[in-house]
């Protein structure tokens, strides 16, 4: 069954908003008295739907009691990289379960961006709630704005803070979080194509963020992140 986020509940009733009625309307073709699924305060509803036009309405006939949600949170500090290579992370880590990104700016990063570029955070938001609706999950990841070196190495709030990295003599993932992760809130930096400078790198960790290594391979800056939701993901199975 499709699924759809939505904000607001109106007593038994949701209205979708111009996307998502497009969507079921014209391609999904469905109709009246069709069945979808809204998630809404990350509870799933599986709904009736009442009106078709200007905007979908639908109906609450049950309310589920699944959580497909990690029992840790994650948030991954992804380096900026190319357009393509971003939208892959973002959909790929929405997938396997991440809470938040956190885009990062760093001295070798290709990709230039500005804390001012709305436009582009708000792509990266359309294509995490696809991602979500998708993979059938409860809650939408949060995309935080852009930060740089020095504003991350003071970031608090958070239980394990891991700094990906391929330096030598480094602990590996498996070792760092073989211990139980449950309810555990983790933040997760992986640099860009080039690597850290070896200065960006010292500064995370004076920031209390703890090198780690996810094997003696180099992986692809867009191969690191899926690792890393994957092991989490395989640890927090239940
Ligand atoms: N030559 C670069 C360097 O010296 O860092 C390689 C960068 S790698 C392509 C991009 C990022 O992915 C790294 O900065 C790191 O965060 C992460 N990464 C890739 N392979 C890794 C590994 N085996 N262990 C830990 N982090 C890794």
């Amino acid at each position: 069954m499709q699924r759809y986020f939505v904000e607001e509940k109106n007593n038994n009733k949701f209205i979708l908003n111009k996307e998502d009625s497009y969507h079921i309307t014209r391609v999904m073709r469905m109709k009246i008295g069709e069945k979808i699924e809204i998630v809404s305060s990350k509870k799933t509803h599986i709904c009736s739907i009442t009106v078709l036009e200007p905007l979908v309405e639908a109906e609450i006939q049950e309310t589920l009691k699944e959580n497909n949600e990690l029992n840790c949170s994650v948030t991954l500090v992804q380096s900026l990289v190319k357009e393509q290579k971003m939208d892959y992370i973002l959909q790929k880590a929405t997938e396997l379960g991440v809470s938040e990104i956190i885009p990062l700016i760093t001295t070798r990063s290709v990709v230039k961006m500005d804390k001012k570029e709305i436009k582009k955070i708000e792509r990266w938001q359309k294509i995490v709630k696809e991602a979500s609706e998708q993979s059938k999950r409860n809650q939408i990841p949060t995309i935080k704005n852009l930060v740089t070196i020095s504003e991350l190495s003071k970031i608090t709030g958070y239980d394990v803070k891991l700094l990906c990295t391929v330096r030598e003599n480094t602990k590996n993932i498996k070792n760092l979080l073989s211990n139980s992760i449950e309810g555990a809130k983790m933040i997760v930096v992986v640099g860009p194509e080039g690597g850290f400078t070896e200065q960006e790198e010292e500064q995370l960790i004076k920031g209390g963020f703890e090198t780690v290594s996810l094997g003696s391979s180099v992986l692809r800056t867009e191969t690191a992140p899926l690792f890393i939701m994957s092991v989490v993901r395989y640890i927090d199975m239940r």
